[in-house]
């Protein structure tokens, strides 16, 4: 197992918002003392203009650099564009491990599912999950299903691969949630999963392994995973019930799967997110 991080994913914050260095700083420390899993470290690698254009516009790239915040939730920051680059290229060097056959998790932030082609939105800028999986159709693969477990809809995901060859898209979130999308699925191959709020943690993994089951018929050859450890009970952005355990469970369903999966870490807001990917990977590994 390998992890994927960069010191340079902790140099922006704005005081009081949600999406804080400190997620991957407690994440990290975690990981790095535990001694139940045999963890690799890496770091990302750099990414070409052309792995960004399969996903956003030209004027997008060009806007990251404007000190200027997107919305209320997506600050400007200077350097923005870098640090998100360092989060698509987390994505990217997981894509390749993945496909040597090393289980990989990107412990990055900014978080990426709900930038769009044209738009940074819900504290993303870079689609991370839309252009690692474009990399991967553009690069051989024939089939690549993109699993997002995030509490929120995977918006900027849904729009980037809505009816691309090649793609699925699976998510599973709370709705009514913030972005209000994901209520039916679009095109042929975006598949939601809405679920309401406070629904039991056990119909709530039905519902998981349903979207998983669904899945496996498209027969991907890699499944990308975008990680949201929101849908977690004492998360402070929605209202779902999942535990460690259920987190554990999910990377052991992934696991189960049998074709090579990578994932990269979205939303998860409280406390306990360090416990909560630690859980998910000791699935993942098969511990
Ligand atoms: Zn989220």
């Amino acid at each position: 197992m390998t992890i994927i991080t960069d010191e340079r994913c902790t140099e922006f914050c704005r005081p009081g918002h949600p999406e804080r260095p400190e997620r991957i700083r407690l994440t990290t420390q975690k990981l790095r003392s535990q001694t139940e899993l045999t963890l690799k470290w890496t770091s990302p690698a750099s990414v070409e203009e052309a792995s960004l254009l399969r996903a956003h516009s030209a004027e997008h790239l060009a806007r990251l650099q404007e000190p200027q915040d997107f919305d209320l939730d997506t600050p400007y920051f200077p350097e923005i564009a870098t640090f998100a680059r360092a989060s698509v290229g987390a994505a990217l060097t997981a894509l390749k491990l993945a496909r040597a056959g090393e289980p990989t998790f990107s412990l990055m932030r900014p978080p990426g599912h709900h930038a769009t082609r044209t738009r940074a939105m819900g504290f993303c800028y870079l689609n991370n999950i839309a252009i690692a999986a474009l990399e991967a159709l553009a690069t051989g693969t024939r089939q690549v299903a993109v699993f997002d477990f995030d509490v929120h809809h995977g918006n900027g995901t849904e729009a980037i691969l809505l009816n691309q060859t090649g793609a699925v898209f699976f998510s599973i979130h709370q709705y009514p949630c913030y972005p209000g999308t994901g209520l039916r699925n679009l095109g042929n191959n975006c598949f939601n999963y809405p679920v309401p709020p406070e629904t039991p943690r056990l119909e709530y993994r039905h519902i998981l392994s349903d979207a998983l089951q669904h899945l496996q018929t498209f027969k991907p050859d890699v499944v990308a995973v975008s990680a949201g450890f929101d849908c977690y009970a004492h998360d402070p952005l929605a209202q779902e019930t999942l535990l460690p355990e259920d987190f554990y469970w999910m990377g052991q369903s992934l696991r189960g799967l049998g074709v090579p999966v990578f994932s990269l870490l979205e939303g998860g807001y409280s406390n306990d997110l360090p416990e909560l990917v630690l859980a998910y990977l000791k699935g993942i590994d098969g511990k």
